[in-house]
C-alpha cells in the first residue's frame, strides 16, 4: 500500500505500522478510529495489546481527568506518590492476593522490553550464571539483551548480538510428530557435553503473540516449570502480550496451574495506552541494590491511576473474564466458519481467550492479502509469524458486542473477495441462494 502522509518524508524509514495503515488518525473510542478525513475504522489491532480496555475509555479517562485536575504528581522518577501507593495496593489486594501469589514489584523504564532486561539482569545476578533459553518463535522486545532472547529472523542480526549466552529450544509443537518438546530441554540440561550449560533463566510466552499465536499446552508449560525446579532454573513468564486480561484471565499461565519465578507485565497494565512496565518478582529473587536498574520513567503516575482503576473495574469479580470467554467463542467460531466454508485454504485456527489467529495451510502468504483487504473494509487488524502468515485478531477486550460483529462481517467480506480472486470464480455468500 501507498504511503501517502507527508510528514513521512520527515520521519525515519523505520516506521512500520504507517506504512501497514496509510491513514492519519485523528480520533479514537472503544474499538474505532476515525481519520483526519472522517473515516471510520474498527480496531482489531489494539495497539498491539495495549490497548484491552479499548481507545479513550471513558471510565479511566475521568480518573485520569481527575489527577491532571487536581495537579497529582506526572513523573516520579521512582519516588512514593499517592497513585503509586494506591496502584501497588490495589495490584496486591484485588490480583497477587486471590491468586494466592507472592510477588514483589519492580517498576522498570516505560517499555516492555525495560521489563525484560531487567528480568534476564537479575536471574544472572542471582544465579551467578549468564546462560538463558528462550524459545522458537519467542519475541521479548528490540533492545539487545531482550533480542538476543527473540527468534525473529528479521529483527536478529548477528552484529548486534556478540556473545550473550542465549539457547534456544523447540517451543511446544513446534516440531510436526514430536508430541512433547520439553523432553529436549530436559536432556539438554542433563547432558553436560550437549553444549548447552545450566542456564539462569528459561523466558517464554504462554501463548506466543508476535510469533504467530502459538499455544503452549498446559501440561508442557508444567514440564517446563518441573525442570526449572528440578535444575534451580528460574522461570519468566513474559506477559507483556498475553497479560492483563488478554487470554481470559488477568495472567495467562492461570489455567496452567503454574507459578513462575519472575512475571513480566507491560502493554496493557498501564490500562489506557499509557507506558509501564511491571517485573514481578518471588521476594527472596529481590536481590537488587538501590538503584541497580533505574531509568528516568518508572514513575508514570497517570499510568497508575488508569491501572488502579482498571483494576477496580474490571477485576474484583468474574465478570470481565466472563465477558472475555463469551465473545472468544464468537470470533473462534466465526473463524471455525471461515475454515469450513474455504477448505481450499487448509485453513487452521488457533489461540486462547480474545488473542486468535488463523493461518493458512495451503497459502500461507495469503495472510497479507488479507490484511490489505481488511483494510480495504476499513478494519485494521495485524498479521503474526515468523513470515506473517497469520491473521491475528486481537480487538480491545472491551470491544461492544455490535463493534464485534461489525468487524467480523469486514473481515468475511474481505476473505471471501481475497479468496474469490484465487479461486477464479464466485464463492457463495453465507445466507444468499
Ligand atoms: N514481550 C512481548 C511478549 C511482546 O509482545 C512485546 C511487544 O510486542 C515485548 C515484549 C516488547 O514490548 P515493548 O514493545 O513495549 O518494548
Amino acid at each position: 500500500m501507498t504511503d501517502n502522509n507527508p510528514s513521512h518524508e520527515l520521519e525515519s524509514e523505520v516506521r512500520s505500522y504507517s506504512r501497514a495503515f496509510p491513514i492519519v488518525v485523528k480520533r479514537a473510542q472503544g474499538a474505532r478510529l476515525w481519520t483526519d478525513q472522517d473515516e471510520e475504522y474498527i480496531d482489531f489491532l489494539a495497539g498491539a495489546g495495549s490497548l484491552n480496555y479499548g481507545h479513550n475509555n471513558p471510565l479511566l479517562k475521568q480518573s485520569i481527568l481527575d489527577h491532571l485536575q487536581a495537579d497529582g504528581l506526572v513523573n516520579g522518577l521512582d519516588m512514593a506518590s499517592v497513585a503509586k501507593n494506591e496502584f501497588i495496593d490495589t495490584f496486591s489486594r484485588h490480583i497477587l492476593e486471590p491468586r494466592q501469589l507472592d510477588y514483589k514489584m519492580q517498576f522498570c523504564g516505560p517499555t516492555g522490553t525495560n521489563a525484560v532486561e531487567a528480568a534476564l539482569k537479575l536471574a544472572r545476578k542471582v544465579k551467578q550464571r549468564s546462560g538463558i533459553i528462550s524459545f522458537t518463535n519467542g519475541f521479548h522486545g528490540m533492545t539487545l539483551g531482550a533480542l538476543a532472547v527473540t527468534g525473529n529472523e528479521y529483527h536478529k542480526e548477528d552484529i548486534y548480538s556478540g556473545n550473550t549466552n542465549v539457547a534456544f529450544m523447540p517451543y511446544d509443537r513446534y516440531v510436526d510428530g514430536v508430541e512433547d518438546s520439553s523432553v529436549l530441554l530436559r536432556k539438554y540440561l542433563e547432558d553436560a557435553s550437549s553444549g548447552v550449560g545450566l542456564p539462569a533463566a528459561v523466558i517464554l510466552e504462554t501463548v506466543q503473540g508476535e510469533g504467530g499465536i502459538n499455544v503452549a499446552r498446559s501440561a508442557w508449560l508444567r514440564s517446563i516449570r518441573k525442570i526449572c525446579d528440578d535444575f534451580d532454573v528460574l522461570m519468566i513468564v513474559d506477559d507483556i502480550q498475553m497479560g492483563c486480561g488478554r487470554t481470559g484471565t488477568f495472567f495467562s499461565f492461570e489455567e496452567a496451574g503454574i507459578r513462575p519465578d519472575i512475571v513480566l507485565l507491560s502493554k496493557s497494565i498501564g490500562a489506557y495506552g499509557l507506558p509501564m512496565s511491571l517485573v514481578l518478582l518471588r521476594p527472596e529473587l529481590d536481590e537488587w541494590d538501590p538503584g541497580q536498574h533505574n531509568g528516568t520513567f518508572r514513575g508514570n503516575n497517570l499510568a497508575f491511576v488508569a491501572a488502579t482503576r482498571a483494576i477496580n473495574l474490571y477485576w474484583r469479580d468474574t465478570n470481565f473474564s466472563g465477558a472475555i470467554r463469551k465473545k472468544s467463542h464468537r470470533v473462534r467460531d466465526f473463524l471455525q466458519r471461515m475454515a469450513s466454508r474455504f477448505p481450499e485454504a487448509a485453513f487452521e485456527v488457533r489461540g486462547r481467550g480474545l488473542a486468535l489467529g488463523i493461518e493458512s495451510r495451503a497459502m500461507p502468504e495469503i495472510a497479507n492479502e488479507f490484511r490489505e483487504q481488511c483494510f480495504r473494509e476499513k478494519l485494521i487488524i495485524e498479521t503474526a509469524g515468523a513470515s506473517d502468515q497469520v491473521l491475528k485478531f486481537l480487538p480491545p477486550l472491551t470491544i461492544s458486542e455490535s463493534e464485534l460483529e461489525a468487524g467480523l462481517r469486514k473481515a468475511e467480506r474481505a476473505m471471501e473477495t481475497v479468496l474469490r480472486s484465487k479461486r477464479g470464480n464466485p464463492v457463495r455468500i453465507a445466507g444468499q441462494a
